[in-house]
């Protein structure tokens, strides 16, 4: 905890700088801030320790090193993911994605059906499953790629990324997935998987903003989203960002480390929070199924209230939660995931979601589950409703 004021459980949103990546990164900072690209022992010294960090992130997701292309955010990998894929196959003009993916994959989407593409989003379950055959009957000919996120991060239901690329593999198709919520929660191993592209970001994993990861398959044709100098290979124009880069290797060692704690000591209290408020608070539910589900989060409807509401008595308590994505929070639209699963506009729009983190406690989640009770009921009381 930084602040004994704060209850963190947003970490689907971004995750507190870990002590030992601050430390990491600083020399970068002060010292060696030379351009990795240039030819003196000052610049190349500095590009040393690029190739440590990149082998680093490579380790994370057991890629090759020269299969890492570092980004700007997790944002710019998937915009760039399906940008190449589009540009190395000029005849195919169909991009299959679903309808709950974060917006840095849905609102390029978008774009790209303004630019005369045809984008299929593929409806979900009410658990918020995804239909295989369905995805695989909506291939077609002209699909340059398949987009599909593997952990979502408003409700934390996995989908299932390895059986998706055995399909587009034996349909012959690019596959892309977000993963952007699975460091230090999930195992990533891309050769098992099978992926051909898959996205990072490095806030999610206790490294600072701006800075992200596309794995780009071996042999996999690649066309740069950001034309410029020659940098990452001719993949990524623009002067790599070193010390979050150093961060990001430091956070990746980090994140396998603790990737057990993650899944035992996280999980336990996620659901130590997810019983207490199910079990002691009456008009409460989850959103999607519990299983397959990342450790650490929680959506959970409040029948008759507001999430805004909530989440503003909750801040009055100093506890951080969040009402869908990051990026949605501040507007009055329902999340769009819970209505692609079939939520009605005052379910989505009485949900809460949960993320929790390595740096939480027993102590606070209790904590939590002594304010809800009565910040929901006052709510309730003062409901028209
Ligand atoms: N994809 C998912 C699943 C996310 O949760 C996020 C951020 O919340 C992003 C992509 C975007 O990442 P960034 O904030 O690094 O652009």
């Amino acid at each position: 905890m930084s602040s004994p004021d704060i209850y963190y459980f947003d970490n689907n949103a971004t995750t507190r700088v870990a002590p030992e990546v601050v430390e990491a990164m600083l020399p970068f900072l002060r010292e060696y801030w030379g351009n990795p690209s240039s030819i003196y022992t000052f610049g190349r010294q500095v590009g040393s320790h690029l190739d440590e960090a990149r082998a680093r992130v490579a380790a994370l997701i057991n890629a090759e090193p020269r299969e890492v292309v570092f980004t700007s955010c997790g944002t710019e990998s998937n915009n760039s993911a399906i940008h190449s894929a589009l540009a190395t196959q000029p005849d195919k003009r169909h991009v299959l994605t679903t309808a709950v993916e974060h917006s840095a994959n849905m609102k390029f989407c978008e774009l790209l059906q303004r630019r005369g593409y045809t984008v299929t989003f593929l409806p979900v379950e009410p658990d918020g499953s995804l239909d295989l055959q369905r995805l695989e009957e909506s291939i077609r000919p002209d699909t340059a790629i398949v987009s599909v996120m593997w952990a979502n991060n408003e409700t934390g239901i996995l989908f299932p990324v390895r059986e998706i690329a055995a399909v587009c593999r034996r349909k012959g198709v690019l596959f892309h997935t977000d993963a952007v919520q699975t460091p230090g929660k999930l195992k990533i191993d891309v050769r098992e998987l099978d992926v051909d592209f898959l996205s990072l970001s490095a806030h999610k994993l206790h490294a600072p903003k701006g800075i992200g990861l596309l794995h780009v398959k071996r042999r996999v044709k690649y066309q740069p989203y950001l034309v410029g100098g020659g940098q990452e290979r001719g993949r990524r124009g623009g002067t790599e960002n070193v010390a979050n880069i150093v961060a990001f290797g430091r956070a990746a060692e980090l994140a396998m480390a603790n990737l057990d704690e993650e899944n035992i000591r996280v999980r336990g209290l996620r659901d130590r929070l997810e019983n207490g408020i199910l079990g002691g608070i009456p008009g409460t539910s989850r959103n999607g199924a519990p299983e397959p589900r990342l450790p650490n989060t929680s959506n959970i409807a409040f029948a008759g209230v507001e999430a805004e509401g909530i989440l503003m008595l909750l801040d009055q308590a100093g506890i951080c939660a969040s009402s869908g994505s990051a990026c949605t929070t501040g507007s009055l639209d329902p999340s769009h995931v819970l209505t692609a699963m079939g939520c009605s506009a005052a379910r989505a729009r009485g949900s809460i979601r949960f993320s929790l983190g390595i740096y939480n406690t027993e102590g606070e989640v209790d904590y939590v589950l002594e304010k809800l009770p009565g910040i929901i009921a006052r709510l309730r009381a003062s409901s028209p409703a």
